[in-house]
């Protein structure tokens, strides 16, 4: 058969290639490891991807701004633009630039054996080229491993010869004192080594992936895998015969587990054998068939004697983890503190008062949270919030931050008390509760005409993001209508533990 040469067309010989050897990229690839049936949907019925969610976005984002930052650690380098080119345009750009004498390429593209990746950066270093992969984490994972290994593989297989492959992660020991110090931010884990001796068990995949490809959809059923290491992006098609609630919905199951009563065609939570269950999935179980409700009298009278006058609800809002400290003094992931909400009561018939703040849309919101906070909190407050380790988590860093405050900040720590401590421990449960002692369980069935539902903002991750849109809006309208929003959101926070409480002094006549 003659090989027929067209510029820009592929050759018979490769298109027959191309046939028995099903195109690649590294995060198909890493897709392929976790799940061969989620390879195949994405090639085969994309259609059926679950939407990506603001949280997923906000991910995605975070892992780029840190590629780009990263980027300073080699600086001076030449960029081979996603934008705007083709994947055989970034591949020959990638080679103009190598030929050319370019030392650093920021994502370099290599395409060999039908297999595509992009190499967050390509150095040549003294001995050769260095290949260093970003991520947006503290430290190393298998993931990330089989991530530098498929790029190894397709770089030296272009014929690009690889000195070192190394992991570039987040120091999460760096402190930001000014501007960023990329030197320390990043550190360098040089697993070259590591990614040589992968490189046999990268080739089998490779072939048992391809060989899949080419036949009906693989016959894998949901397990752990569909969210190890990533949230699978098919989810959403793979579960939908799980009907709700399921053995999936125990909370805190233990052994067996979810799976494990799935293998053995037990779904249904009322398919599951009462006995084989600890106390509280008996009690969730028993709430679901039968809505009955737990209320351990004593035991709730026992915890509100341990509480004092002043009464402070005390809930806090704070930025999400970043990988870049976007302010002085603080760590990568570090959240930071930017809302409160306070309710006050000073004695049982004293009516309840708020105080409240919102950092404002620039600048770093510690001190001046600080300074609001120690204003507000009376200095003998019996101090409730929802999840203590959380607010005594921040007031510990911020004693650490400004240790002028420190005594204060510790007498008011010591002050915490957690109000969830009924709930987690079981002295009472209520049927809607649904295994659950979040406060967004809790409050719906015990005070069913506060809700969170209607709100603009409804939890804590969006309140994060939508303060971090708030600071990058310059449209005036939308920062009130964003901070609005915020302190409503956190306002229903306290006002939630203030009618729980008085929901228990019920029970207790
Ligand atoms: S949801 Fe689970 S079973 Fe379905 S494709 Fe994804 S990983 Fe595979």
């Amino acid at each position: 058969m003659p090989i027929i040469y067209v510029d820009g067309i592929k050759s018979l010989q490769e298109q027959e290639m191309t046939k028995y050897s099903p195109f690649l990229s590294k995060s198909l690839y890493i897709k392929g490891l976790q799940c061969h049936k989620a390879l195949w949907l994405h090639k085969n019925r994309p259609e059926l991807k679950d939407e990506v969610s603001t949280a997923q976005q906000v991910v995605f984002d975070a892992g780029t701004d840190v590629g780009i930052l990263a980027q300073h650690l080699f600086p001076g380098g030449v960029e081979v633009p996603y934008d705007g080119l083709t994947t055989a345009q970034q591949v020959t750009m990638t080679r103009r630039l190598i030929a050319e004498g370019v030392e650093t390429i920021y994502e370099a593209a290599f395409n060999f054996d039908n297999l595509f990746c992009k190499v967050d950066i390509l150095h040549k270093g003294v001995d050769g080229w260095e290949l260093y992969e970003v991520k947006n984490s503290t430290d190393r994972k298998d993931v990330y491993v089989n991530d530098i290994a498929i790029q190894y593989h397709i770089v030296t297989g272009s014929e690009i010869p690889v000195s070192s492959a190394c992991l570039v992660h987040i120091n999460n020991q760096y402190v930001r004192h000014g501007d960023i110090d990329v030197q320390q931010l990043f550190t360098i884990l040089d697993i070259t080594d590591e990614i040589i001796d992968k490189q046999a068990e990268l080739q089998k995949n490779i072939a048992a992936m391809r060989g899949m490809l080419q036949g009906e959809m693989p016959a894998i059923d949901i397990g752990p895998h569909c969210s190890d290491p990533y949230e699978c992006s098919f989810s959403g098609h793979c579960w939908s015969h799980i009907p709700s609630p399921s053995v999936f919905d125990f909370a805190d199951l233990g052994k067996p587990d979810g799976f494990a009563l799935y293998k053995q065609g037990i779904v249904k939570m009322e398919d599951v054998s009462r006995e084989t269950l600890g106390w509280r999935q008996q009690m969730q179980l028993d709430g679901y068939l039968h809505q009955k409700n737990v209320v351990d009298v004593a035991a709730i009278k026992e915890f509100l004697d341990s509480l004092w006058y002043p009464l402070a609800f005390l809930d806090f809002e704070t930025t999400c983890l970043m990988a870049v400290p976007l302010f002085e003094g603080t760590r990568p992931f570090q959240p930071v503190p930017f809302q409160f909400s306070l309710h006050m009561r000073n004695s049982s018939d004293a009516p309840v008062q708020h105080r409240e703040f919102l950092a404002p849309a620039v600048g770093d919101p510690q001190e001046p949270f600080l300074h609001a906070l120690l204003d507000a909190l009376p200095e003998n407050a019996c101090i409730l919030s929802w999840n203590k380790g959380f607010e005594g988590k921040i007031l510990r860093m911020l004693a650490e931050r400004f240790s002028m405050h420190g005594e204060r900040l510790q007498h008011h720590i010591d002050n915490l008390v957690d109000l969830m401590t009924p709930f987690r421990s079981k002295q009472i449960y209520h049927w809607q509760f649904n295994g659950s002692y979040s406060i967004k369980a809790v409050l719906p069935a015990l005070v069913p005409e506060l809700s969170y539902e209607a709100l603009a903002i409804s939890d804590g991750g969006t309140a994060a993001d939508a303060w971090l849109q708030m600071r990058a809006s310059s449209d005036p309208d939308e920062q009130k209508k964003i901070g609005g929003d915020l302190l409503e959101y956190c306002h229903l926070d306290t006002l939630a533990m203030v009618r729980i409480l008085d929901e228990l002094n019920k029970f207790c006549g």
